[in-house]
C-alpha cells in the first residue's frame, strides 16, 4: 500500500480532521501535503456532503441536506517543481470504498444515491421529478444491490466524480465573472442557473483567519467542471486512467473527492453516482512546459483506464430535440434529446413494475452508456441512452410474452 498522504478519521466531519480538506476552488488554499514527480501516493476522501446521508429508510437527509459545504475534498497536494505552462500527468492505480466494512459511515460497505428536490439543486429530471428520494447501495466486492430497487445487481465502475488543479488569480476571476453574468440573466430561478461564492460553510484546509475569509468570500464553488478539471464526472476516469491537468498555480495543488462506485454516464440525478467515502491511490509525473508542447489550455486531457464492466447486450433508447409534452421542436438542442431518451427508458422500465424514480435511480448508477448520435440533422439532435440487459435477473427485453409486471416496492421517500 502507498504511503497515505492524507488521511482521513471516518467518524470525524473534515473540519475535525488532523489535517482538513476544503470545499471552494482557490489559489491561496494553503497545501495540506507535497509529493514528488513520480511518487505513488494514498489519498483519503469523505463521501461529497461529508457524511449526511445515512444508511436508513428514509429521504428526509437528502431532502434537508446542505449542499453549501460541498463538495468535501481531500487536498490540496503541492507537486513539487510543478509550473505554470506545466502538464501534471496522474495515475490512478486504484480505488475503493473505506477498507474498513459494515460501519455506519457511507463507504463502510454501502453507498446511497440520491434525487435533489428541486428547491435544493434539483437533477436532470427535476420538472418531472421534483422531490427527493434516496437509494441504499450494498457493495459485495465489485458488484452492488439495493434494498430500494429489487431485481439490479450490477459491476460498478468506480472513480472519482471531482478531481483538479487549483485555478491561478486570474482564471478564478474569469470564473467569477462568467458565472454572475449567467446568474444575472435570471437571478430568482429554481434551481439556480450557477451557483456563486458562498461564505456559509466554506472550508479552507489550513489557511489562517484572513486567507480564510478571502478564499470564501472568492472561492469558486466546486458543483461544475471548469478548465482546471472539477466536477467532470467522467465515469471511466476509473483505476488505470491516466489525466493531464494544465498547471496554473505553482505546485499545481491537486484536490480529489466525491468518489462514486459506480454513475451512469450523465449522472442524471445530480446527486447521482452511487456517492461513497473510500481511498484513492495515485501517482504524478510533471511534464514540463507541457501546456504549449501539446496544446492543452482549456480542459484536462484523460486517457481512460482499460478496466470495466464488460456488458455486452444492451437496449436502447432513443430522444429527440423535442418536447412532446406541447409538440415544441427545439433547433440542435442535445440535452433535451438525451432527456427525452432517459424519459423514454423510464416508461419502459415502469411497465415491469419499477416506479418512475427507482428507474431514474437506475440510469444514475448502473453503467448505462450515454451517446451523442447525431448533432447535423436539422432541426433535431438526437441522443442516445444504451441499458445493459443483463444488470437485470429477469429478461428487460421486448418480446412475445410481454411485459411481466411486479410489484418492485419503491425507493426512500420524505416524510
Ligand atoms: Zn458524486
Amino acid at each position: 500500500m502507498p504511503e497515505v498522504i492524507f488521511s482521513h478519521d471516518p467518524a470525524k466531519p473534515m473540519a475535525e480532521q488532523n489535517v482538513p480538506g476544503h470545499n471552494r476552488w482557490h489559489p491561496d488554499i494553503p497545501p495540506a501535503a507535497s509529493v514528488r514527480s513520480g511518487q505513488e501516493f494514498r489519498v483519503e476522501c469523505r463521501e461529497w456532503t461529508d457524511g449526511q446521508i445515512g444508511n436508513n429508510d428514509s429521504a428526509n437527509d437528502v431532502r434537508d441536506v446542505n449542499i453549501n459545504n460541498s463538495h468535501m475534498l481531500s487536498g490540496p497536494i503541492a507537486v513539487e517543481g510543478a509550473e505554470p505552462g506545466d502538464l501534471v500527468a496522474i495515475d490512478i492505480m486504484d480505488l475503493g470504498p473505506i477498507p474498513q466494512q459494515n460501519g455506519p459511515v457511507c463507504g463502510q460497505g454501502w453507498g446511497y444515491s440520491g434525487i435533489f428536490a428541486k428547491v435544493n439543486g434539483g437533477g436532470f429530471l427535476t420538472d418531472y421529478y421534483p422531490e427527493a428520494y434516496k437509494a441504499i447501495w450494498d457493495f459485495h466486492g465489485q458488484e452492488t444491490t439495493s434494498r430500494h430497487i429489487p431485481g439490479v445487481r450490477f459491476t460498478g465502475i468506480s472513480h472519482p466524480g471531482l478531481f483538479g488543479v487549483a485555478p491561478s488569480h486570474e482564471l478564478l476571476g474569469k470564473w467569477n465573472e462568467r458565472e454572475r453574468a449567467l446568474i444575472a440573466t435570471d437571478p430568482d430561478r429554481v434551481p439556480p442557473l450557477a451557483l456563486p461564492p458562498l461564505v456559509d460553510s466554506t472550508l479552507a484546509g489550513r489557511a489562517d483567519e484572513a486567507t480564510a475569509a478571502r478564499v470564501a468570500a472568492e472561492g469558486a464553488r466546486t458543483v461544475p467542471p471548469r478548465e482546471n478539471g472539477g466536477n467532470h464526472d467522467i465515469k471511466n476516469f476509473t483505476r488505470g486512467s491516466r489525466v493531464f491537468y494544465p498547471v496554473h498555480v505553482p505546485g499545481a495543488l491537486l484536490s480529489v473527492g466525491d468518489l462514486h462506485f459506480s454513475q451512469g454516464d450523465g449522472e442524471i440525478n445530480f446527486c447521482g453516482a452511487i456517492e461513497m467515502g473510500g481511498f484513492i491511490d495515485l501517482r504524478v509525473e510533471v511534464i514540463k512546459g507541457g501546456m504549449e508542447t501539446y496544446g492543452v489550455h482549456n480542459n484536462p486531457v484523460l486517457i481512460p483506464g482499460r478496466v470495466q464492466p464488460q456488458y455486452s447486450e444492451w437496449l436502447t433508447f432513443i430522444g429527440v430535440s423535442v418536447d412532446h409534452r406541447d409538440n415544441t421542436n427545439y433547433y440542435m438542442d442535445a440535452t433535451l434529446a438525451y432527456r427525452n431518451a432517459c424519459l423514454n427508458a423510464i416508461e419502459y422500465l415502469k411497465k415491469w413494475g419499477y416506479t418512475g424514480e427507482q428507474a431514474y435511480l437506475i440510469l444514475g448508477t448502473a453503467p448505462i452508456e450515454g451517446r451523442i448520435s447525431g448533432v447535423v440533422d436539422l432541426p433535431n439532435a438526437c441522443c442516445s441512452v444504451y441499458l445493459p440487459t443483463e444488470i437485470f435477473d429477469f429478461d428487460i427485453r421486448p418480446g412475445n410474452g410481454g411485459p411481466v409486471k411486479t410489484d418492485r416496492g419503491q425507493v426512500c421517500v420524505a416524510s
